[in-house]
């Protein structure tokens, strides 16, 4: 392997550090920065996500509030307890997990959650102010992106990033963020006719696809930095990412691992959007 590794992990251990000591401060302060995790449902996967970003929470001296209903839940029902939230002075950031039930409508929720505990960014007023360049929180996949740009010292500026992938989750903040940074942004996705054309020609690559080899050595230029969000299994069923990374390790200057490179740096971001949210409210 010749790419330089951009490790999630240690960053994040980095990071955290930093959020723990605001915490305590603010707690010193009478504030406990706290945090309300909403699951619907029995999805397996959601459960895994919930319970590290709880132990995160109690890891780095955050509150936490974990609250699991049935995926029989009304959306009324859900509604209601996210307005409840709302008003909760002990809480600083609502995080509804996706997927809900399909009875639910998820954009009804998200848009129901006040922007100022929006710590998953998902809001359309988090999404609109990252569009017109007004501070909100960032969606934490996409903010996790940047700070693992910045922390091997890559700006932007002036680079030609091609994002792959359109979601509202990933795809498109990220093409915002760095776009805000002064790259020059290419987004593709499903029906962009020739990928490897675009990538190509790109110095910073992020693949937020969710299938595996979408980004194989041919496909980049040597010494691009990629950024793998993606999350599948292989055939023997071990994580991976969308990224061919034995192959294209030996071809990019730089390269996140899966697992150990975004997916840590995710939850890391929203113990920082909910220290922030909480600074605000505490003034
Ligand atoms: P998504 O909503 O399914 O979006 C996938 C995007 O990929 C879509 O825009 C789709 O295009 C595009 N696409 C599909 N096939 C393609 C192809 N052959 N070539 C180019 N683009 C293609 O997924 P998501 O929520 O953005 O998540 C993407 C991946 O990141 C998943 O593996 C997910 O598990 C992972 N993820 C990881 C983290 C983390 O913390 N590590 C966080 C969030 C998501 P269309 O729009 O045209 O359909």
């Amino acid at each position: 392997m010749t790419a330089r590794l951009i490790d999630g992990n240690a960053l994040s251990r980095q990071i955290r550090a930093e959020v723990a000591e605001r915490a305590a401060a603010l707690t010193a302060r009478g504030t406990t920065p706290g945090l309300a995790v909403i699951v619907v449902g029995d999805n397996p996967a959601s459960a895994v996500y919930v319970r590290n970003k709880v132990k995160a929470c109690q890891d780095n001296g955050l509150h936490s509030v974990m609250e699991a209903y049935p995926a029989t839940m009304s959306e009324a029902e859900l509604l209601a307890r996210v307005e409840a939230l709302n008003v909760d002075p002990t809480i600083h950031g609502i995080l509804v997990q996706l997927p809900l039930p399909p009875h639910i409508d998820a954009h009804k929720v998200i848009e129901t959650i006040s922007p100022l505990k929006d710590v998953d960014g998902f809001h359309v007023a988090s999404a609109g102010a990252l569009m017109v360049g007004q501070e909100a929180f960032r969606p934490c996949t996409p903010y996790g992106c940047m700070k693992m740009l910045e922390s091997i010292g890559c700006d932007p500026r002036g680079k030609h990033a091609v994002v792959i992938g359109r979601s509202n989750i990933v795809g498109k903040p990220m093409a915002m963020l760095l776009l805000a940074a002064n790259a020059t942004v290419t987004i593709c996705h499903s029906a962009t006719p020739d990928l490897a054309h675009h990538t190509r020609q790109a110095d910073i690559i992020v693949a937020a696809v969710g299938r595996r080899n979408v980004l194989t050595a041919d496909m980049v230029k040597p010494g691009a930095v990629v950024i793998d969000v993606g999350m599948n299994r292989n055939d023997e069923g071990k994580l991976c990412g969308d990224v061919d990374f034995a192959g294209v390790a030996e071809v990019a200057g730089a390269i996140t691992p899966v697992p150990g490179g975004v997916g840590p740096m995710t939850i890391t971001m929203l113990l920082v959007n909910t220290i922030e949210a909480a600074e605000r409210a505490a003034g």
